[in-house]
């Protein structure tokens, strides 16, 4: 069997433009236009790239992007204080703290410092405490994105067994909890680097997503014939080329339907950040 690509690229583009065409249409009616924030601390060159992608898919989308880059110095105090600034803006509807922070700066403060309704990356409390109440207010983005790229390509959730491998709060929780939802209605299962048998986990799985940073990790044999995999890993190797945590050219060999990495889970991230700034926009009109 080789599996169907699951084309995160494309579908972003679709939806980028479906979500320009949403901005405009709230501009004309509002005369407001979107703001995101996005602030960059330091100079890692990974967070410089994801920053520069996600200001440059804001600006391709009409929204306003505001850019914060910050010296990696930067003591905690002045970070809560910008992070207060850009609450008290009006102009602005969602912020972007790119993350990991400096080690000397407490991370959960930062976020916990984010207006919970420009929490547009959803990570705070408020909105995780929002969605496990069953009320989402605004999805983490690589979740969210999980979930489309699924639900549009007409892969359906309901009494699947969904098994993800990663239990982040950015992403292998929200995205348990997001697939729990009624209404897509997964029975989920999550392991973790404590888990004794990965593979015998996701091997009962109709749709397997890899979330843990490890290149090439899932191998054929650990995936069902014919289960879905997504994978939202990305690892550089020593060359330089970037790879997902699946054993892609082994792995769609056995799996119906795949995503790519690059271009599944990674852009698919970005639109939803997007997707949330207009949703923070609208709510805060
Ligand atoms: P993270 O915070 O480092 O968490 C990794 C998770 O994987 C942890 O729960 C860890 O378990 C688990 N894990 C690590 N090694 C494992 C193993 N051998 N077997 C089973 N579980 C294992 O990572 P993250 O922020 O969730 O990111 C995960 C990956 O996704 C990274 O490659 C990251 O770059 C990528 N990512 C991509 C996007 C995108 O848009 N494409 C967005 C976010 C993240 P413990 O909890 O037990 O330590």
């Amino acid at each position: 069997m080789t599996a169907r690509l699951l084309d995160g690229k494309a579908l972003a583009q679709t939806m980028q433009a479906e979500i320009a065409a949403g901005v405009a249409e709230f501009v004309k009616k509002t005369g407001i236009r979107p703001g995101l924030a996005t602030v960059l601390v330091g100079d890692n060159p990974a967070s410089q790239t994801y920053v520069r992608n996600k200001r440059r898919a804001c600006e391709k989308a009409d929204m306003t992007s505001a850019v914060h880059d910050l010296p990696a110095s930067i003591s905690q105090a002045e970070l809560l204080a910008v992070v207060g600034k850009i609450n008290a803006d009006s102009s602005i509807h969602g912020i972007l703290v790119q993350l990991p922070l400096p080690p000397h700066i407490d991370e959960a403060a930062i976020v916990d410092a984010v207006s919970p309704l420009k929490d547009v990356d959803g990570f705070g409390p408020e909105n995780l405490g929002l969605l496990m109440a069953g009320r989402p207010r605004y999805l983490a983005c690589t979740p969210h994105g999980v979930l489309q790229i699924l639900q549009r390509n007409d892969i359906s959730l309901r009494g699947k067994n969904v098994t993800i491998v990663g239990r982040s709060n950015i992403v292998g929780k929200p995205l348990a909890l997001l697939l729990l939802q009624k209404g897509i209605d997964a029975t989920v299962t999550v392991c973790h680097s404590r888990t004794a048998d990965v593979g015998s986990v996701t091997r009962q799985a109709d749709i397997v997503v890899m979330a843990i940073g490890s290149a090439h990790y899932l191998k054929a044999e650990m995936v069902r014939p014919g289960a879905v995999v997504v994978d939202v890993g990305t690892n550089r190797l020593a060359d330089g080329k970037l790879v997902g945590d699946v054993d892609f050219e082994r792995v769609k060999d056995v799996a119906s339907a795949i995503t790519p990495v690059p271009g599944g889970v990674g852009p698919m991230t970005i639109t939803m950040l997007l997707f949330n700034t207009l949703e923070a926009a609208k709510k805060q009109a």
